[in-house]
This record gives structure tokens, sequence and C-alpha cells, in this order.
């Protein structure tokens, strides 16, 4: 890695002799542009902004600087080339850090962590809280009612919610109930203000002089609700039903969250779905499919009766209309079911059978198909 490290004053952008006052300018500068907060989720930012705070660690440092110009990253970094632990090994594994140096920034950019600290006392929603349900094949097709049991984050009974144990609340005397702090710290070398959420109320401009010790103060607790859900008819896997309010406590006054329980569905021994429409596959003798039989097809709203035609063909399919599962939101409509049939050649014949099906056989001209595929083969290979 320290192989392929750039130049200090090139870095920065700035030359060989640049004052301290040009060093600390275009510090600033290369900060502000590359800083993490600006620049989310950017790897080479983040790198750029790494690499522009150890340039101006040295850069900024008169003893450093002078070893810099003599002996290049050797003479301020002991981890090049030597190795071992000297006395600026530290400094430079401490800009892995964004968490502090966000707040020493919020204030150049008149948002980050200053417009956090202030939102801390606005009504925040709720989290959302997840669940799932597996259903079988026909609670799904025609809705139902279950019981789920999640964890949610509730306003602690015993205190209201407030945190308090006897209902003394006090406005902070460290923030004077703004729920923020202002502060000026020595960041390398210069004087930054930064505005930060109150380390005595963690922002919520209240203290409690005897903390409640059912939640320890917090005003809230984490507990399991059951919640009776709905399960519209048609409802299918992967889709997830949401039950407003039914997730974890808003703060000042917002609304609680939603709870959403993701769907499965049980395989079923018969059925599969297509969205809302049935598929299901219905074994014949070749007897019936040829000539013909009054079968029973099973739908999920029973066995209903169905005459196949003679001279039916395996694989073919049959349409109910209508008796498929009813749409979601609108279960006066509802899907086709398709089944198909398919033909069971006989595997133990008796010796009687047998001779029957020859004598059949014999007597029989070739189906359409046959004849087709014996002319096909003809012309191939003569
Ligand atoms: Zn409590
Ligand atoms: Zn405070």
């Amino acid at each position: 890695m320290a192989e392929n490290k750039r130049d200090y004053y090139e870095v920065l952008g700035v030359n060989k002799g640049a004052s301290a006052e040009e060093i600390k300018k275009a510090y600033r500068k290369a900060a502000m542009k590359y800083h993490p907060d600006r620049n989310p989720g950017d790897k080479e930012a983040e790198e750029k902004f790494k690499e522009c705070g150890e340039a101006y660690e040295v850069l900024s440092d008169d003893s450093k600087r002078q070893r810099y110009d003599q002996f290049g990253f050797a003479g301020v970094d002991p981890n090049y080339g030597a190795g071992g632990n000297g006395p600026y090994g530290a400094g430079f594994s401490g800009f892995g850090d964004f968490g502090d140096l966000g707040d020493i920034f919020g204030e150049f950019f008149g948002g980050g962590s200053r417009s956090r600290a202030s939102t801390q006392n606005a009504p925040r929603r709720g989290e959302n809280v997840m669940s799932h349900l597996e259903l079988t094949f026909e609670e799904a097709a025609f809705g139902c009612e279950k019981e789920v049991a999640t964890q949610r984050i509730e306003n602690c009974a015993v205190c209201n919610g407030s945190g308090s144990a006897d209902g003394v609340i006090e406005t902070c005397t460290q923030c004077g109930g703004r729920g923020q702090v202002r502060s000026v710290q020595n960041f390398m070398g210069m004087q930054m203000q930064s505005t930060t959420t109150c380390p005595s109320c963690n922002g919520r401009g209240k203290m409690v002089k005897n903390p409640c010790t059912t939640c320890k103060g917090k005003g809230k607790v984490r507990k399991t609700n059951r919640v009776k859900v709905k399960i519209p008819a048609g409802v299918d896997a992967g889709q997830s039903v949401r039950v407003r309010g039914e997730g974890c406590v808003g703060s000042n006054g917002g609304v609680n969250g939603d709870l959403l329980v993701e769907i499965y569905i049980k395989r079923h021994a018969i059925f599969t779905r297509e969205d809302f429409d049935v598929l299901c596959e219905v074994p014949i003798s070749f007897t019936q499919a040829a000539l013909g039989a009054e079968i029973e097809v099973p739908t999920i709203d029973g066995k209903v009766k169905y005459e196949i035609p003679e001279g039916t063909q395996t694989g073919r399919e049959f349409v109910l209309r209508d008796k498929g599962i009813p749409e979601v939101g609108n279960p006066r409509r509802r899907g086709d079911h398709r089944f198909t049939v398919v033909v069971e050649t006989p595997t133990r014949l008796t010796k009687e059978q047998k001779e029957l099906l020859r004598q059949l056989e014999g007597s029989m001209e070739e189906t359409p198909k046959r004849k087709k595929f014996i002319d096909n083969l003809k012309d191939f290979f003569d």
C-alpha cells in the first residue's frame, strides 16, 4: 500500500513552498469535497478523504513536515519501510472512524449532524416489524384469520412512556432543553465549532430524576405483541400483508410503525397455482381416453364431474372457468381451474388381457399421428 502513496503536497494540490495558511486552505477545500457525508457510499472519495487528512496531519506540523521534506514517507511513518510502532502510526490509523469527524464537520455543511440533532425532539414514526406466516393452499385461496406473535418496542406501561418513576421530569440543565450542545474543538490545528446531541439527555431535552426501574428510564420496552391478522382471500406466496399500527411505537407523538407479514404457502398434494388459476393433473386410463368418460376433477370447491370426449390425448388441458382462486380485494372475480389429463399406461396385465390387446391392435388402423410419423421416417431414410 505504501508504494502507491501519493506525495502529500500533490494530494493537497499545493507546491513545496506553500505557507501554513495555504496548506490549511487546501486541506479544508479537499476535506469538504471528499467528506463522507457528501459522498455516501463512495469508496474512492473515502480514500481521498483519508489521504488528504493524512497529508494535512504531516504538512501542518512543522517538525513532521521538515522530516517529510528530508526523508519522504520514511521520515514520518515508521511503518514505511522499517516497520514497528513509531510515534506517528496511531495518528494515521485514527482516520478510519468517520463517526467523530462527521460531527466535527457538521458545522461546515449546515446540515449533516446538526439536522440530525435538531430532529431529536420531532415526532418520529415507529419502526416497522416483520413477521411471516405459513398458510395452507386453501387458507391462502379463501382467506383466514391467524395470530402472529412479534417482538416490538412499546411504551413502558409502568411509567407510561415517560421513563420517570415518580413523574418528575425536568428540563435538561446542560442544553437548556434544546437537546443539542455546541462546542469548539481543535481538530488538527483548526478551531471548529460543532453541534452535537446533548450527552446528558441524549437529545431529549428533558431529564428524569428517578428513572423507572422497569425500562431503566428509557420510557420504552421490548414486548411480545400478539396480533390477529386477517389474511385476504387470494393472497400469494411472497406477498406481505400489512397491519397498520402494529409495529413499534412512535416517538414524541409520532405514529406507530406497521406489522408486515410475509406469506409462505405450503405445498399441496394435488394443486399448484399460477396467479389466480389453480392447476392440477388428473390421471385417466387409456380406455377412458379412447372411449371418453365422465371423470371426477378435484377443485378447491370440491369434486366436479366432467365429461372428457372420446379420443382425448394425454397432456390435454381442460378449463373450468371461474373455479380458481378469488382475486385479492375483489373476491367475486376468480381465476380458472385448469386440469391436464394424463393417460396412464397399464403395467400389470394378465395373459388374457395381453391377448385381448393384441387382437385389438391387429384390428386397428394406424392413428393419424403415427401414420404421419411413419411416412416421415420413410422420406428421411429411403
Ligand atoms: Zn418505565
Ligand atoms: Zn440536554
